[in-house]
């Protein structure tokens, strides 16, 4: 017997329930059709075939309770023929025409009530598929999940919000129990395998998040305030302490809901990012490291111009001692002749310092000041800092500036590093072509009220198709011994400070590198 009672399953269960009251149904139907047809009881008994539908709607469908409709409609005008086939009064004929009535009243209420009945079945299903669907998303995603009932702490931030307080940092700062409280007034509803692993622990108790929260951090202050305010969504990177007491650094996203019934389910997301912040961290070095390594090549590039250069005043300092020492050798010594000579001396050695020092601020990290700097001087010095180089190559260089440029607020070795990439790119390009007609020309312009531009155009094959894309790119480079960082940098330098730099061919030939810097308004007229 016991055995029986544990083999039923609810399927079986839901077809004898039908059964059951299938059975009732008929045995209340012929008993009413006895008594209706073979009784002298007066009175509308095949309004009883009502309660036979009632009991039938629980065991059919909606085709059966259609036939039971009809079966009984034909019970009761067969009761009727048989018993009133010879006096049908107008009594007993508005009796069957209420039995009738009712029945059929009854019919389409039951079809209404079956066709909510399914109604709702279906939702209900649709319901419980979305609810399956929601968590196995919620436990398969490789994001870490919790679902947290906020409610209780919502409802007391919302308390001490109406007692004034709108500043939770100042109060936590005051109140040095306050954010363990506030912890421990957040229930975790239900936490995923990532949230788990992400974590290290199995545990999603308050107890679990307070261990969770990184000492003199001020992420978990945040989020009281944002509840405060009322915010939809919170959004911040922040560092959490795992089970294992290592700090991640993860991004943190919670969105409130707007209905405040809804705070009991609250979705709380977290993203690991510590092993990308910490490969951002060592680019950022890298890049640092390269800068640092292509201002030493532009210097090197410029060696040569700075001994050719170096050479003049030194050769005259030779030339200045040995006429001072003649002047000093003779009886009586020229004194005004010695002190002419060493001033020609003093001069050139200043030169050569000035020279020595130009160098220097190239290679110094500390030479980061911004100053206010004219394009025309910026144009000049640069050149005479080429002056070797294009000498050498043959480059003619024609300088066109329009008049009356602004001037502008930036790190004068910086703006040189990148004119000096781009003149020491179009030498090359021009070597390669051996252009016969070797032309660098430069125009400096105001091409909008923000910017002044920087043209450097030359006329040697210009950029290569399927170049243009990767021109920009780190390490990049069509040459041999090229390094392909030049115009990388060139351009981070720039945007470090608002400006922009691009690259493109001439239509007459040749390419084109235009540096945009921006205009500070307080420069409009320095
Ligand atoms: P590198 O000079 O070490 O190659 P850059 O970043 O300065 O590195 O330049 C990258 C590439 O861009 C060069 O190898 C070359 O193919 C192209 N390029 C740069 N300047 C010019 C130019 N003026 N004309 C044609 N191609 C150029």
């Amino acid at each position: 017997m016991s055995i029986a009672t544990t083999l039923i399953r609810p399927h079986d269960t839901e077809w004898g329930h039908s059964v059951a009251f299938g059975l009732i149904a008929i045995a209340l139907a012929a008993a009413v059709f006895y008594v209706d047809t073979y009784t002298d009881i007066e009175g509308a008994i095949a309004v009883l075939y009502v309660v036979v539908m009632i009991i039938a709607a629980q065991a059919t469908t909606r085709l059966g309770l259609l036939i039971t409709a009809a079966v009984c409609a034909g019970l009761t005008l067969l009761s009727y023929a048989m018993t009133h086939s010879d006096d049908a009064d107008l009594q007993s004929t508005i009796r069957l025409i209420v039995s009738l009535a009712a029945l059929f009243v009854t019919t389409i209420l039951l079809l209404k009530t079956e066709t909510a009945r399914l109604t709702t079945l279906a939702i209900n299903s649709a319901l419980k598929e979305s609810e399956a669907r929601y968590r196995s998303i919620f436990d398969r995603t490789r994001v870490a999940l919790w679902e947290r009932d906020y409610s209780r702490l919502r409802n007391y931030l919302m308390n001490i919000k109406a007692q004034g307080v709108t500043d939770i940092r100042a109060h936590a700062h005051a109140n040095p129990a306050f954010v363990d409280h506030c912890v421990g007034l957040i229930d975790v509803v239900a936490a995923n395998e990532a949230a788990r692993e992400l974590m290290g622990t199995q545990s999603s108790t308050p107890d679990a998040l307070r261990r969770s929260i990184v000492p003199g951090k001020a992420s978990f202050v945040d989020v009281l305030q944002a509840l405060l305010d009322g915010d939809r969504i919170f959004e911040d990177k922040v560092e959490v302490r795992t089970e294992a007491g290592e700090n991640k650094l993860v991004l943190l996203s919670i969105s409130f809901p707007e209905d405040p019934a809804a705070f009991n389910r609250v979705v709380v997301s977290m993203v690991d990012v510590t092993q990308r912040e910490m490969a951002l961290k060592a680019l950022a070095e890298a890049q640092a490291e390269l800068t640092k390594a292509s201002k030493a090549a532009t210097v090197g590039a410029m060696s040569a111009s700075l001994a050719h250069e170096l050479n003049q005043p030194l050769g005259a300092i030779v030339v200045n001692s040995q006429t001072l020492l003649r002047w000093l050798d003779r009886d009586p010594p020229d004194l005004a002749a010695v002190r002419r000579s060493a001033e020609r001396m003093i001069r050139d050695s200043q030169r050569a310092s000035e020279i020595i020092q130009n160098t220097r601020n190239l290679l110094s990290p500390s030479s980061n000041t911004l100053e206010t700097i004219s394009l025309e001087s910026l144009i000049d010095e640069t050149m005479a800092l080429m002056e070797h180089e294009l000498q050498r190559s043959g480059t003619t260089v024609l300088v066109d500036r329009s008049p009356q440029l602004p001037a502008v607020a930036a790190v004068k070795i910086e703006l040189q590093q990148v004119l000096i990439n781009l003149i020491t790119n179009a030498i090359q390009a021009m070597d390669e072509n051996k252009s016969p007609k070797r032309t660098i020309k430069i125009a400096a312009e105001r091409p909008d009220i923000e910017h002044v531009r920087i043209a450097v155009r030359d006329t040697g094959p210009g950029i290569a198709e399927g170049v243009k894309d990767k021109l920009f790119s780190p390490f990049f480079t069509t040459k041999a011994t090229g390094m392909g960082m030049g115009l990388s940098i060139c351009r981070s330098t720039l945007e470090a400070r608002g400006g922009r730099l691009e690259g493109s061919n001439h239509r007459e030939g040749g390419a084109i590198f235009e540096m945009y810097l921006l205009i500070k308004p307080e420069m409009e007229h320095a």
